[in-house]
């Protein structure tokens, strides 16, 4: 018998530090991250909101807490769906969580025994398979398409009795597409009748470009969906605080499984994020990244456009932080990000969002943009589209 648990046996590893060995020593363009753009963290904000925060309340931020989360955030955050979304979410209904991260876990120790069936999409966030595969189900994925889920080969998987399908209907990590109203539709009126829940992650939902909101499963299926939001994109992902929307007896429970991983979160980050959203202009701050992303996207865009040979269409992101490069089948993505690595430039193949890498479907790159400097981009995004056009014309 092994000295570790058989779940460390299946847990994917990351794949940018294994890539970043491979890479040349100096500068690296990376298209490889995920991060927010670090020059918009509201950095003296936070400061003059956590000089308040221990001024006033000290002994009540840095005592333990409840397990739910900061009753006021909750509330705010309750608002802020009706506001943005007309939808009413009771407090009671909200568990802060350290990051969305977490709840991901959380919702697994909830819900997941070994070998249960487990919908995902391909590609889907590598951290929800990260967080879900040490709970060991049988993790089924369904490929995505420009507006949503595949629902025939959804409604095929549903014929396993899956517990959970895990998705991202607002500007998906990795490829940034949006459900359709039609796809969100169909979506709700199959899962209606079964016994599966949605795990809605709505991390990027407040980053569209043009400043609207899209309408989320859980308005359609509230009792069935479990809605996952964050405050890493909009104001800093270091102070690790998100949260999980549930009907109150499921709130319960992830609470009882929270407790027993970490208590609480931060008590002192959850009333410094509130003090913060109290003083402050939130909506300005969020339209801020939205026009700096927009801008940074654009620039990729332009790039990509120009350096690319014309047989390859750019889907053009409405917001997020990615743009997904659908390659022609006759490019290899690890010979070109072997390719890359030599030019100390690095993306992530596809294949990374898949469960199971070598079942993967499709041929996509991620190429993030979200926090590579403008110089880079164009550098970048003009080297990369030359390393492309020479793979697409060696093998044509
Ligand atoms: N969900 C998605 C889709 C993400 O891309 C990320 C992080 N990039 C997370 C959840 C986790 O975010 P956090 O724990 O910082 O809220």
């Amino acid at each position: 018998m092994g000295h570790y648990s058989s779940r460390m046996d299946t847990m994917p590893v990351s794949f940018l530090r294994e890539i970043l060995k491979a890479a040349n020593s100096g500068k690296i363009i990376s298209f490889a991250g995920g991060l927010p753009d670090e020059s918009l963290f509201p950095g003296n904000d936070l400061k003059n909101a956590s000089i308040k925060v221990l001024e006033e309340q000290s002994a009540k931020a840095l005592q333990y807490t409840v397990t739910e989360g900061y009753q006021p955030l909750r509330e705010w955050i309750a608002e802020r769906y009706y506001k943005t979304r007309g939808m009413t979410v009771s407090p009671s209904e909200i568990l802060i969580t350290s990051g969305s991260q977490q709840a991901l876990d959380l919702i697994g120790k909830v819900f997941i025994n070994k070998g249960d069936p487990l919908l995902m999409e391909g590609p889907g966030y590598l951290g929800a398979i990260q967080a879900f595969s040490a709970f060991e189900p049988t993790l089924i994925s369904i490929p995505v398409n420009q507006d949503g889920i595949d629902i025939p080969l959804l409604e095929k998987a549903l014929l396993h009795n899956p517990k959970l399908l895990y998705l991202g209907s607002s500007f998906q990590n990795p490829t940034s597409i949006c459900y359709s109203e039609n796809i969100k539709n169909r979506l709700a009126s199959q899962l209606a009748s079964t016994n599966t829940f949605i795990v809605e992650d709505d991390a990027y939902g407040e980053l569209s470009f043009d400043g609207t909101y899209k309408s989320l499963i859980k308005q359609l299926l509230p009792d069935k969906t479990i809605l996952l939001g964050s405050f890493s994109k909009i104001i800093s992902p270091g102070l690790r605080i998100g949260w999980i929307v549930a009907e109150e007896s499921l709130i319960r429970k992830l609470t009882l499984a929270k407790q027993a991983t970490d208590l609480h979160s931060s008590n002192f980050n959850q009333m410094l994020i509130c003090q913060y959203l109290k003083e402050n202009n939130p909506d300005k701050h969020i339209n801020t990244i939205r026009q700096h992303y927009q801008y940074k996207m654009q620039l990729l865009y332009d790039t990509l456009c120009k350096a690319l040979p014309p047989s390859i269409a750019i889907h053009k992101p409405e917001g997020g932080m990615f743009i997904y490069l659908n390659l022609p089948p006759s490019v290899n993505a690890d010979e070109l990000l072997d390719k890359c690595l030599k030019h100390n430039l690095v993306f992530v193949p596809g294949k990374y969002f898949f469960p199971d890498p070598g079942l993967a479907t499709g041929n996509g790159i991620r190429v993030n943009f979200s926090c590579v400097p403008p110089e880079d981009i164009i550098h970048g995004g003009t080297l990369l589209g030359r390393l492309i056009s020479e793979e697409v014309n060696t093998s044509s």
